[in-house]
């Protein structure tokens, strides 16, 4: 039987019929797949800990029958999230990493970049300090995923916004300055903006250290949020539970 080998980050798991797992995956090799892992609730021999969502793992799989699903063989754990803390808002946080990729991804479609961002933020997501590994990914996955538009000037007029105020509204694809603002917009200080401009030219391990409180780019943030919910036309779950974190 010629298995399929990748690495690949768990993204979800679903419980099916008695003792079977749908398991959503992020696999190196061709992007999104789902597979059925059997028996893995009941031993959990050949699974382990392994489908906990967010487990980077090496995942051996049969495509053989061409079906929607895959039929998992067995997976081995490279990195489990839970070798470190799971505080409840780490714990948010990973849900929103899982829940990010798994609603933007395409099925089958391998995409590397997207695929090391997700490793990159796994490695900075540990404690309890969760905002800047927040803050990096939803920016990078916004712009991987080709849904960022250019920050540095209005989408109206198309004036620089540098050294000026700009403004972000629900409905509207990128900044506009303070003459073009539609009604109910909010701001993006010039502050946040530097953060996204130094994100795009920095590791995420570069931004470690240094306080990073809730309120830190948290209007970026929620001008990301309003992108990536634009365009799969659906509010994040986990961005309700992210708000609602306090430190
Ligand atoms: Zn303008």
């Amino acid at each position: 039987m010629a298995l399929k080998e990748s690495e690949a980050i768990v993204l979800r798991t679903y419980p099916m019929r008695e003792a079977d797992l749908l398991v959503t995956l992020f696999t190196r090799l061709e992007g999104k797949v789902r597979g059925v892992a059997r028996s893995a609730k009941k031993s959990r021999r050949r699974f382990g800990g392994a489908l906990e969502p967010l487990t980077y793992v090496r995942v051996y799989y049969d495509d053989r029958e061409r079906q929607e699903l895959v039929r998992l063989d067995s997976c081995d754990v490279l990195e489990s999230p839970l070798a470190n803390q799971v505080g409840y808002p780490r714990a948010v946080a990973l849900s929103h990493v899982a829940e990010v990729l798994d609603e933007l991804l395409p099925d089958r479609e391998a995409n590397d970049a997207v695929f090391r961002l997700a490793l990159s933020t796994l490695s900075v997501l540990r404690g309890s300090a969760v905002w800047m590994p927040i803050t990096y990914f939803e920016l990078w996955m916004t712009r991987l995923m080709g849904y960022l538009p250019e920050l540095t000037e209005c989408i109206v007029c198309g004036r620089t916004l540098n050294g000026s105020r700009a403004f972000f509204h629900v409905l509207a694809d990128g900044l506009m300055c303070a003459d073009d603002k539609r009604l109910a917009s909010s701001e993006i200080s010039a502050e946040s903006r530097a953060v996204a401009a130094q994100m795009f030219h920095a590791p995420a391990e570069s931004f470690r250290g240094g306080s990073w409180p809730k309120t830190r780019a948290a209007d970026l943030r929620k001008f990301l949020l309003h992108t990536l919910q634009r365009h799969i036309e659906k509010k994040l779950v986990t961005a309700g539970m992210l708000e609602k974190i306090s430190t």
